[in-house]
């Protein structure tokens, strides 16, 4: 099996890899992704808030009402003619307006907080808001440097792809398919040499079986990183 070929086409494709991992590793598309999620996070937000404000907005209308009702009775009990009521009557007209003044002032109290809790849903609301402005403006400038560079280096990436399509034409077929199955730029070189009677990809020791039938096809999965180890002349 002729290796040689295929061990320049990695060398060539090396190049590759290198720019992509140039661009994969770029600050901007970091900056640019995370973004991203803030605006996401943002938005999920501000649909919590959506829903969180009519709940508080169910429950102030529901004191109010109650608020009112209470004025109604005490609006009610004011206008009575209490000439004609004995002792008792009036006790007891006495402690019904008690009760529902204190329902009022408990009333009061309850509706101011629902207030204050509107207010600091639509101060987070505003937070909220601007937070997502602000992600959208980063994730906008940031992606724009990333393409910038990303279109510095395709046409030097495309240069070597054109080289590497040519040099495909002098390898082993079966070789090639086995290296495109393999290539990404974390797996990458996937042809290594045997160093010593290890892998030259992550250094495990083979065994002699395993020796003997790398020199018998040329090539040998390693069965720890999956690389191919070949034998150097
Ligand atoms: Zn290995």
């Amino acid at each position: 099996m002729d290796i040689k070929k295929i061990l320049e086409y990695q060398d060539k494709d090396k190049k590759v890899i290198n720019l992509e991992r140039k661009l994969s590793s770029s600050e901007d598309l970091k900056i640019y992704q995370s973004m991203l999620n803030v605006a996401k996070d943002a938005q999920a937000r501000s649909a919590n808030l959506d829903k969180n404000a009519e709940d508080v907005i169910n429950e102030y209308n529901s004191l109010k009402k109650a608020f009112e009702d209470n004025q109604n009775i005490l609006d009610n009990l004011e206008k009575r003619d209490l000439k004609n009521l004995d002792e008792k009557a009036i006790q007891e007209i006495k402690e019904i307006t008690n009760k529902v003044v204190s329902n009022l002032n408990y009333l009061e109290k309850k509706i101011m907080a629902q207030a204050d809790s509107v207010k600091k849903i639509l101060d987070e609301f505003d937070n909220t808001k601007k937070r997502y402005g602000v992600a959208k403006a980063k994730h906008a400038d940031h992606k724009q440097k990333y393409e910038l560079e990303k279109q510095k280096l395709e046409p030097e990436i495309q240069k070597i792809q054109a080289e590497l399509k040519e040099l495909e034409k002098g390898i082993d077929k079966e070789l090639l398919t086995r290296y495109k199955a393999k290539r990404t730029d974390k797996f990458f070189p996937i042809f290594v040499p045997l160093r010593g009677a290890s892998c030259g990809g992550c250094m495990m020791e083979l065994s002699k079986a395993q020796i003997e039938k790398l020199k018998k096809n040329g090539i040998l999965e390693c069965e720890n990183c999956r690389r191919y180890i070949y034998l150097e002349d």
